[in-house]
This record gives structure tokens, sequence and C-alpha cells, in this order.
């Protein structure tokens, strides 16, 4: 009897605490009424997706982004503003592809400590892209779609898709927004696919710290070498110096490159060892300081397309 009445009270705690659970639960999911004169609230993981998203919700969003300019976004450790930012969100952008989710996996610890869900509140930019695999490790995708313009429409037409739904009282105005940037972004993808045709194909490799440029390659027709495949590997090891060297006296490459978001420390090594200088940074997982120049997304690929350019030339 006794073993019973004490199972009898543990069901009922149980019942209790789970109810006491959902109620929570219903606090935190925000629900936005049709006559709510707040903003949505908008978190996005890097500046790439904020810029993205500023572009598209304007000034009829709250927005926030976790992984500062200049930083790199593959391993990062959220700070106590991203975490309530987090909480607050009504929609959270990351790009996917294994970018916030590989290494040490930091967005999706976030994600469960903000009691968030994938595709409920939390929504990858990259979606609709069709992934690159790494070469190093063929099980996982390359991240790096943005850096191909025409993927980055399908982020934008992504994010669009979104923010329609989580808020319709503003969805032509999203809508009108997105058909703008896209157009833009449009025409510069037209023209960087044959700028790089009349360089010599021996001189068209774009050498960089972070084999970032997949997707860039693809799109522009060069060939992409690197020191290291992925951020969250080892970097600059004498067996991966010993690869980049041998790939760039194969060619006939005339100068290096350096990302704004890595260390430049073995880019320096490389060119000390063949002589060749590096012409300019470029952007890969950061935009660059408010202000600055590539501190959009389309300057920053402009950037990229305009020094990639003038460097292999
Ligand atoms: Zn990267």
């Amino acid at each position: 009897m006794k073993k019973i009445l004490t199972t009898v009270v543990a069901v009922f705690a149980l019942i209790g605490g789970m109810h006491l659970f959902l109620q929570q639960r219903a606090n935190t999911v925000k629900t936005r009424s049709a006559d709510s004169t707040e903003k949505l609230r908008v978190v996005t993981t890097n500046s790439i997706l904020e810029d993205m998203v500023q572009n598209v919700g304007k000034d009829r969003i709250h927005l926030y982004s976790i992984v500062k300019r200049g930083t790199d976004p593959h391993e990062y450790e959220p700070q106590p503003s991203d975490v309530s930012e987090a909480n607050e969100a009504d929609v959270m952008f990351y790009n996917g592809l294994n970018l916030e989710t590989g290494g040490n996996g930091w967005f999706t610890k976030l994600v469960e400590t903000s009691h968030k869900k994938f595709n409920r509140e939390v929504f990858a930019a990259s979606k609709d892209v069709k992934a690159k695999q790494l070469t190093t490790n063929v099980k996982e995708d390359d991240p790096h779609a943005w850096l191909d313009l025409e993927n980055g429409i399908k982020y934008v037409e992504t994010i669009t898709e979104v923010l329609k739904q989580k808020d319709p009282r503003n969805a032509t105005f999203y809508q009108a927004n997105a058909d703008a940037y896209v157009a833009k972004l449009r025409k510069l993808h037209v023209e960087a696919q044959s700028k790089y045709l009349e360089i010599p194909q021996a001189q068209r490799v774009l050498i960089t710290s972070e084999g970032a440029f997949k997707y860039f390659a693809d799109a522009y027709h060069v060939t992409p070498a690197y020191i290291w495949e992925i951020n969250t590997e080892a970097q600059g090891t004498p067996e991966q110096m010993k690869k980049v060297i041998a790939k760039i006296n194969d060619s006939e490459v005339k100068h290096l490159f350096v990302e704004s978001s890595v260390s430049a420390k073995s880019m320096d090594k490389v060119a000390k060892e063949t002589g060749l200088d590096i012409y300019s940074k470029v952007f890969t997982d950061s935009l660059a300081k408010k202000g600055a120049k590539g501190d959009t997304y389309y300057s920053m690929m402009k950037w990229n397309i305009e020094q990639i350019y003038k460097g292999l030339k």
C-alpha cells in the first residue's frame, strides 16, 4: 500500500512539474498579435547575414548580430548579451552547412539554452543552396556558399520568406526591399562571371589561408589553393605549408591574398618562402567594420572580385 501511495504521489509530482514546465515554455515562445506595435526581434550569427537581413527588414525589425566584425564565426564563445538577445528573439538566422554548428558547435548549444527550435524560430539561410563537400573530410559540407553571389541571392530569398511569414503585416515592404537588393546582387554576379576569363589559366590561381573559395572559384572561373581547408583545423602546419608552396611553384600565380578574419602569420611565411607579395586582404567570413570598405555583403563581394582580378592579372 505504502509503495502504491509513493508511486501515486510521484506521478502527481511529475505531472505538476510538467505543467509548470509547459507554462514556462508558453511564456518564452512569444506570438505576435496583429495589433502589436513591437518590432520583430531578429538575431543573426554573423555580420554577412546581419547585412542581408538589414537590407530586407530595414527599420521595421530589431536586429542583433552575434559574432562581431573581424572575428571568426567557426568557433565562438557566446557572451551574456548574445544569450539574452537569443532568449528574446522571434527569429534567428544562421548560415548552416557546418559553419556555426561545426567545430565546438557553439550555435547548437545557444539554441538549446535559449529554448529555441530549428525550423520553428531558427532558420538556416543556406537552406536552398547546393552544398559542396570539404575535400579533407568529405562527409562535411563546406560552409562558404555566400562567396558565390548566386547563393547569396538564395540566402536573401530564404530570409525574406521567413520574415514575411513571421511578420505578415510588413510582407509587402520586405518583398519590395528584397527585390531591389537581389537585382543589385545579380548585376554584380553577371559582371563577375566573365571577368577573369581574359587572364591566362595558369595565372588564375587564388591563394588564401583558409580554403574558403570553392564556391567563388566555380562561379567565377579561378582555381583555389589554400594553406588549411577550414578554420576549425590546425592552421599553418609544416605539411600544409609544403603543399601550398608546391602548388604555387607549379602555377604562374603573381600574388597572394589574406583574409581579414584570420591571422596573417602563415601567409607572411608563404610570402617569404615564395618571394611573392600579399596583394591585399579579402573578406570571407566577416564584413569590415562599419564605415570601412567591405562593410556590406555587396561591397565585400565587389572588393573581393576587383582585388582578386588585379592581383591575379
Ligand atoms: Zn571560414
